[in-house]
C-alpha cells in the first residue's frame, strides 16, 4: 500500500470525522482534522525500510527531495530567528515549525539507508527536546516515536493494535493543549486505518506482534 493510498485514507476519515464534529461544518476544523488524519494515517510508514521505494519514479523522487530540502531548511532558518531574536515569536512560528516538520518527515517517507533514519531521527530529537523543554507530554511522545520507528523492521512494531492507544495518548495531549475537542479519539481511528488498509495487501500485517507473529490478512 503507497502513501498517498495511506495519505488519502487518513485526510478522508478525518476529514469526515472533522465534519461530523465541527459545530456549523467550519472549513478550517474539516481541514484541521484532515491533516491530522492524514499524518497519522501516514505515521506508521516511518518505519524502514520501506517498501514504498520500489514504485518510486523520478518526479517523485525529486518532489520528496525538495520536501526535505525545504522543510530542513526551513526549521533551520526558523531556529536562527528563534534563537537570535527572543522577543520575535509570533503565532504562526510554532504552525511554520510545524509544517517544516511534517515536509521533511513526508520527504523522508520514501527515502531508505542510514541517513534518512539518522534525518528521521533528528527530527525527533528536536521534537522531543522541545516537549521537553515546554513541559509538553505528548509532543515527548511523538518524538521518540519518530525517533524509534524508523530503525524497526518494516510492518513491525508501528503496524500493531498496541500502538494506536499510545498514538491516541499523543493526539490527546495536543488535543488537551488546543482546546479542540476529538483530536485523540481521530488520530487512533486514521492510526488504524493504516494498519487495516495494510490488511488488504497480500503480506498481510502482524497486528498482534510480539505476542504472535501471525499476519493478518483481509480480502475485499
Ligand atoms: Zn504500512
Amino acid at each position: 500500500m503507497n502513501g498517498k493510498t495511506h495519505l488519502t485514507i487518513g485526510a478522508v476519515i478525518g476529514g469526515i470525522y472533522g465534519l461530523v464534529h465541527a459545530p456549523a461544518g467550519e472549513l478550517d476544523t474539516i481541514l484541521f482534522f484532515a491533516g491530522i488524519g492524514g499524518f497519522s494515517g501516514l505515521a506508521a510508514d516511518l518505519d524502514g525500510p520501506s517498501v514504498l521505494t520500489r514504485k518510486l519514479t523520478k518526479v517523485s523522487r525529486i518532489l520528496h527531495t525538495s520536501l526535505i530540502v525545504v522543510g530542513l531548511s526551513s526549521l533551520l532558518l526558523l531556529g536562527w530567528l528563534t534563537y537570535t531574536q527572543a522577543s520575535f515569536r509570533p503565532d504562526w512560528l510554532l504552525a511554520a515549525f510545524a509544517a517544516s516538520i511534517v515536509a521533511t518527515l513526508l520527504g523522508l517517507l520514501v527515502s531508505r539507508g542510514f541517513w534518512r533514519n539518522a534525518l528521521v531521527s533528528l527530527v525527533g530529537i528536536m521534537l522531543a527536546v522541545y516537549g521537553f523543554d515546554q513541559g509538553w507530554y505528548w509532543l515527548i511522545g511523538l518524538g521518540a516515536f519518530v525517533i524509534i520507528a524508523p530503525w524497526l523492521s518494516h510492518r513491525g512494531l508501528t503496524h500493531t493494535i498496541w500502538i494506536v492507544p499510545i498514538w491516541g495518548w499523543i493526539g490527546f495531549g495536543l488535543e488537551q493543549q488546543l482546546g479542540i475537542d476529538g483530536i485523540g479519539i481521530a488520530s487512533m481511528l486514521t492510526y488504524l486505518s493504516h494498519i487495516v488498509a495494510d490488511m488488504f495487501t497480500p503480506a498481510g500485517v502482524k497486528v498482534l506482534y510480539p505476542i504472535t507473529k501471525k499476519k493478518f490478512k483481509l480480502k475485499l
